[in-house]
């Protein structure tokens, strides 16, 4: 806690995002309104607004434990509400294009839920914040600037109880927009004179196919079976969440996408041969429909290289950088935006002027290396599908590397162990590269040969 010294912070978005960036902003300001379009449920529930929440959403352990200190108590609620806490290494079946990775213990945590239960918990701790108002069914239609249009004064909101207008001005000392991946801030700054964003897209065609199934125990909690570009398109996410439901999510890049019809999401699953996957789906019966989901691209808006950017306007989360979804990054990143954000405002005593750009290019610091993990796959099926048979020398060789570590995890407790601590966000990336997984990786038998799955349409 800090004491607050500003007046009210309007947040535009009621996902992860914005919920956590309401938490940080109720210990700086007195009052803050959070924003969201959709009318939203009691308890843990769909919504229209968060059609990705249908899918698995694993929370990695770095955002985890920045979430526990932002919420005291969070996992312990999480795992009273049925949502497993276990070693990822040891309790999830892990199978990579060079076979099924031994399980060991490797002290990495993952938690199993629901993206709705997960939501839902924030939810409801946010409200009862003294200083936070959540408007839900409350469209966000713009923002309200002064005169000049130099600097963000509030948002204009779509109203139910302004009569024939039916809008309302919100005033606010800090706008923070987290509406996601759709999120309209490009139209309304080029509405207001500003040059329109550079945005950078990467997009390896990936979908997703969702059921969720009852089902009883199985030997594990999570299973994950990764595609790797651009041989094997296809891949799996499993994960128990609570209720003993389990969520399962396929999907497949470069355009090889999973069915949204139950029969054909079946035929997809057998085509990757996994028998843990098949030992679930033998005792599982349907307690979902199909979910399909395709705008899974990497898309980075630049707003910290705008030569202008207004005064009291920040963009965090999916709104300023959204990520293939395969690398879990989304809500880590979020969380780590927002926890960014408290310690910027404790470090600006009084005075707002100037935080919002400042803050812009420490979004862009945090998402460099989620993006650099998220896009170097991704950038080997984006090149395919635009038509390019060879890949840039810089993507052969990592790619070359790349498929030499993934060889290396399964024979090599190390470099899983080291992979996982990755793939967490634990440890930085350059971790791949230390000499003694260097040395393994130039120098040991690289294992079996790679061959493209089968059952699989090539891109
Ligand atoms: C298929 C899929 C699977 C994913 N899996 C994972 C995963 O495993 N792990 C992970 O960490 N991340 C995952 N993600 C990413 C994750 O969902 C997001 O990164 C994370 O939820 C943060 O998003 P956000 O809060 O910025 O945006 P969102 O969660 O999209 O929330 C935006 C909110 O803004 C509201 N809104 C939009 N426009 C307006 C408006 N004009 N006015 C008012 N409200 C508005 C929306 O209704 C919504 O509630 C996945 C994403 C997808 C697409």
């Amino acid at each position: 806690m800090t004491g607050r010294r500003w007046q009210r912070a309007v947040v535009i978005g009621g996902g992860i995002c914005g919920l956590v960036a309401a938490r940080v902003l109720a210990d700086h300001f007195e009052e803050v309104v959070l924003v969201e379009r959709d009318a939203l449920p009691d308890g843990a529930g769909p919504r229209k607004g968060v059609p990705q929440a249908r899918h698995v959403h694993g929370l990695l352990a770095r955002g985890g434990g920045h979430l526990e200190e932002l919420f005291p108590g969070l996992r312990d609620e999480l795992l009273a509400a049925g949502a497993p806490l276990f070693d990822h290494g040891e309790m999830a079946s892990t199978t990579v294009w060079a076979g099924r990775v031994p399980r060991v213990k490797v002290g990495v945590l993952a938690h199993a839920f629901s993206r709705d239960l997960l939501e839902s918990s924030l939810r409801r701790r946010v409200a009862a914040l003294p200083q936070v108002v959540i408007r839900d069914a409350t469209p966000v239609e713009g923002l309200h600037w002064n005169a000049a249009a130099t600097r963000v004064e509030g948002v204009v909101v779509h109203s139910e109880t302004t009569g024939a207008e039916a809008t309302e001005v919100l005033p606010a000392d800090l706008v923070i927009d987290a509406s996601g991946r759709f999120s309209p801030l490009p139209d309304w700054l080029e509405e207001a004179g500003y040059p329109r964003p550079r945005t950078t897209v990467v997009d390896a065609g990936l979908a997703y196919s969702t059921q969720v199934l009852e089902a009883p125990p199985q030997s594990y909690l999570g299973l994950q079976q990764m595609n790797s570009a651009p041989d094997n398109p296809r891949g799996t996410f499993v994960a128990r969440v609570e209720g003993e439901r389990w969520v399962v999510t396929l999907f497949g890049a470069g355009g090889d996408h999973p069915p949204k019809d139950a029969d054909g999401w079946r035929e997809f699953a057998g085509s990757l041969g996994n028998s843990d996957l098949d030992a679930l789906l033998s005792s599982a019966t349907s307690a979902s429909g199909v979910h399909h989901f395709n705008r899974t691209e990497n898309r980075r808006i630049e707003y910290a290289r705008m030569s202008r950017w207004p005064d009291r306007l920040i963009a965090l989360g999916d709104s300023a950088c959204a990520f293939n979804p395969v690398f879990g990054q989304g809500m880590t990143v979020a969380v780590l935006e927002a926890a960014a954000l408290g310690r910027v405002l404790t470090k600006h005593h009084g005075e707002l002027a100037g935080v919002a750009r400042l803050f812009q290019r420490r979004v862009a610091g945090i998402v460099r290396l989620p993006w650099l993990m998220s896009t170097s796959e991704d950038l080997v099926w984006h090149h395919y599908r635009q038509g390019r048979t060879r890949l840039p020398l810089p993507l052969r060789m990592s790619n070359w590397y790349k498929q030499r570590l993934v060889s290396l995890v399964v024979h090599d407790p190390h470099v899983f162990r080291t992979f996982l601590r990755v793939y967490h966000m634990l440890t930085p990336p350059t971790a791949m590269a230390a000499p003694r997984i260097l040395a393994k990786a130039l120098f040991r038998s690289a294992g079996p040969e790679r061959q493209p799955a089968k059952n699989v349409r090539r891109v």
